[in-house]
């Protein structure tokens, strides 16, 4: 079944009676040539990008609950591409690519808008260190323009611009970033993959991983034993507990990290706006509610909510950047699970294991990632080989020290990353 404006037209004159389901149900085989464990983003992105590009088709994704349940279906759903480092600014370049033809390829609507993205700055020394961002990004090859406050002004007029204690001295707008509908990636990817013949199977938890002789066989599942040559591990949150099931201790913490929407607004905020003196940002969904969050809850959990102190944070953050926030009312809030490194910056690799790879570390940044990280993920599973925009994204950069991407740095400690 293909989308288009013309079918969208017959079945809105024939009662919606033709649409059939996204994706098949299909009982889990007994051998595949590669398994994915995770119905995340990234874990549906790569099945996608493993039988599109590499044909591997005998390839199955096992989901321990529902396709988009976890952290694709729980972000603040901004894309962008402004990173500094060498590593990271050429994997999130070559990411946000993917995203501009993400439509067309899986013909399926993600809401993708490039409404551009606003970090503001209020000091001297921040507008400085923007400078030289922007600058990275341009010689990335990506954009980047710094504005100065009546720059900001003439866009975003109704921020506190005089705030004594972070007044607002100007912003860089990153015109190519934006906003995609989260959930409709994952069912897009997941779709793409189920009609080229990935069997995505959910409510099927991975409980084990067979090695033997250092060569991955397969894994233990609630639903059976499977057999698989290669068996990648994509599942954000939980990655340290699933690779424990293969022997190996990950430098990953999980913490938890809320997220905020108001009830539905007529438009009033037009681009995605961060707060440059608190972990505060911001945009409007195409509901109208206006979604936000702010920073970790500062302590490791697997709890997918958060508590008070760090609500109270979010939103006293959002008063002084916008006080005219204070008039909305807040409608839910939730929290995902963020597997977050030392330095900040994911891992996609090999491990000692052979057949066994590994895709995780995405911090609270991940969702962004998703075409770019199954794009090289797909690439390393299917030739054994680094992809060239995820070159950087070794393991062993943490027992060495070497190449670390340490994007804020602010040091290893995870949970300030
Ligand atoms: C509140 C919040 C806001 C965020 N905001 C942004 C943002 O604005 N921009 C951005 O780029 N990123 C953002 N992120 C980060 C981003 O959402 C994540 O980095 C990214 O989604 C993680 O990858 P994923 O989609 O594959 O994870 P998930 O969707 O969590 O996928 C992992 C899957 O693995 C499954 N799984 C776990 N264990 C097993 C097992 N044993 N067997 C089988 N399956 C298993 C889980 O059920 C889950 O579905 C945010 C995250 C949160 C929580």
């Amino acid at each position: 079944m293909r989308f288009s404006a013309l079918r969208v037209l017959r079945e809105g004159l024939t009662g919606n009676k033709g649409w059939t389901p996204h994706w098949r149900d299909p009982q889990p085989k007994a051998e595949y040539d590669a398994i994915i464990i995770g119905g995340g983003g990234h874990g549906l992105s790569t099945a996608y990008y493993l039988a599109k590009e590499h044909g591997l088709t005998n390839v199955a994704v096992l989901e321990k609950g529902y396709i988009g349940g976890g952290n694709v279906g729980r972000n603040t759903t901004i894309v962008r591409a402004n990173y500094g480092l060498p590593g990271n600014s050429e994997f999130y370049s070559h990411s946000l690519k993917l995203w501009e033809g993400l439509e067309e390829d899986l013909n399926y609507n993600v809401m993708h808008s490039q409404r551009g993205q606003l970090m503001l700055c209020h000091s001297d020394g921040q507008r400085d260190a923007f400078a030289r961002r922007g600058n990275q990004m341009i010689a990335q090859g990506d954009d980047a323009e710094l504005l100065d406050r009546e720059g900001v002004r003439r866009l975003v007029p109704y921020l506190d611009f005089d705030n004594t204690r972070f007044p607002i001295y100007g912003g860089l707008m990153h015109a190519r970033g934006g906003t995609a509908r989260h959930d409709a990636v994952a069912w897009g990817y997941a779709r793409g993959a189920d009609q080229r013949g990935v069997d995505l199977i959910q409510q099927c938890e991975v409980t084990g991983i067979d090695i033997e002789n250092g060569v991955v066989k397969g894994v233990q599942t609630t639903r059976g034993a499977i057999r698989a040559k290669k068996v990648g591990v994509v599942v954000a949150g939980r990655s340290s507990q699933v690779a424990a099931m293969a022997g190996m201790r990950l430098p990953i913490e999980s913490h938890v990290l809320q997220a905020f929407v108001t009830e539905g607004l007529k438009p009033v905020i037009d681009h995605v706006i961060s707060f440059g003196m608190g972990h505060f940002y911001i945009s409007q969904s195409d509901k109208g509610g206006l979604v936000f969050g702010g920073d970790l809850d500062f302590y490791s959990s697997y709890a997918s909510r958060g508590n008070l102190p760090m609500a109270e944070h979010v939103m006293e953050a959002g008063m002084t950047l916008m006080p005219m926030i204070g008039k909305a009312k807040v409608l839910r809030s939730w929290g995902g699970i963020m597997d977050m490194t030392p330095d900040g910056s994911p891992i996609i690799d090999k491990t000692e294991t052979e057949g066994l790879f590994l895709n995780c570390g995405w911090c609270y940044g991940g969702f962004k990632a998703v075409p770019g990280s199954g794009n090289s993920f797909a690439h390393l599973m299917a030739t054994g080989n680094h992809h060239a925009p995820a070159a950087k994204y070794r393991l062993d950069r943490f027992r060495t020290g070497v190449d670390l991407m340490d994007e804020e740095a602010t040091g290893s400690q995870h949970n300030l990353h």
